[in-house]
């Protein structure tokens, strides 16, 4: 359980770092690594290598690949885990479907649950855009029948609010904007929500540190834990930190099509020369990328320590050439995180 004592907040045991190996990680995805790792350390919690691979058909041998070789270009050691692809076969979310449908039955319970046959086609031809009208909420469609997905009923739902220990105070309604959500696809697979927040529970996960960007996947999963009576979920420390940006202000996304840190040289050059954390730009020219060769993969870390040296406020002129981890974990130790009332939580 995590606790406040006079300002400092203890108990904090265990983070993770959950990407999806669907693209090629790139120094979005870095950054929150480091912040995820750098805020581990801090409180002394172990840091879970979560690799969210539910989703079979994005998945791609080289993407998992290059999970291991960015966490290692970047000195990072997850606790937990597996510690290669090979090993992925133990930690797949495909091990954990019981786990998933549990939850799933449990938001059963609640009564809010009901099947839909529609499909994406259908409801775009019918114009409803991005939010489902609740079509199928009243046509008794058997839970168990295949083909079909579950969604929620979101009527009447509260908003959630949490502390977040970035943000401050938050309130909201997370997917139930889009009115009655998946919660169960139609193949049978639970949606990304279910998997995360059935995972973050069964790891004891108390401390979820994700992009300002995923604020809302946040508000979901409040929802869907305080509907399952999942409490614990609750009690975590959510920290939401700011995205790294491209100089044209865009937020940094594989489907922005921004670049993967641990390809060719060149593209690892044009990653580093395209972003723009406040003031350090005149910083990337002179750092060298590492050539593309077996065992040294990946450009130097320096830069991705510095990007996140500035989002957590570090003055660039203070910081050393080429900082290292040490010099980035100072500067974790010198940020105010969490926020004195991280804790007062109301699910
Ligand atoms: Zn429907």
């Amino acid at each position: 359980m995590v606790q406040k004592n006079g300002g400092k907040i203890s108990g904090i045991g265990q983070t993770r770092f959950a990407p999806t190996p669907s693209g090629f990680l790139h120094a979005g995805n870095a950054a929150n690594a480091l912040i995820t790792f750098g805020l581990a350390a801090k409180f002394g919690a172990k840091v879970l290598l979560r690799i969210d691979d539910l989703d079979a058909t994005r998945v791609r041998p080289e993407y998992l690949q290059d999970i291991f070789e960015v966490l290692d270009g970047l000195q990072l050691h997850p606790d937990q885990g597996p510690k290669n692809p090979a090993e992925m076969a133990e930690w797949s979310q495909h091990r954990r479907l019981k786990n998933y449908q549990q939850l799933l039955d449990q938001l059963v319970l609640t009564g809010r649950v009901y099947a839909c046959r529609c499909s994406r086609n259908q409801l775009l031809q019918a114009g409803y855009g991005g939010r489902y009208p609740g079509i199928c909420r009243h046509k008794n469609l058997p839970l168990d029948q295949p083909g079909l997905s579950w969604r929620l009923n979101t009527e009447g739902l509260e908003p959630v609010h949490w502390q977040d220990a970035w943000l401050g105070s938050q309130t909201g309604q997370g997917a139930a904007n889009e009115g009655d959500f998946v919660i169960r696809r139609k193949d049978g697979l639970p949606a990304y929500h279910v998997a995360s927040l059935s995972d973050d529970v069964q790891f004891g996960i108390n401390l979820i540190v994700r992009g300002q960007d995923l604020a809302g996947s946040t508000a979901t999963q409040l929802q869907l834990a305080r509907l399952a009576g999942l409490e614990a979920f609750g009690k975590a420390v959510f920290v939401h930190h700011p995205l790294l940006k491209s100089p044209d202000g865009q937020k940094l996304s594989k489907s922005a099509g921004a670049a993967a840190i641990n390809r060719t040289a060149s593209s690892n050059q044009a990653a580093e020369n395209r972003l723009s954390p406040a003031n350090s730009q005149s910083e990337t020219t002179n750092t060298p990328s590492a050539p593309h060769s077996p065992g040294n993969r990946g450009p130097s870390p320096t830069e991705h320590y510095r990007n996140v040296a500035v989002l957590l406020g570090a003055d660039p002129g203070q910081l050393p050439k080429e900082p290292t981890w040490a010099d980035l974990l100072e500067v974790f130790d010198a940020h105010d995180l969490p926020h004195p009332g991280a804790l007062h939580l109301s699910l």
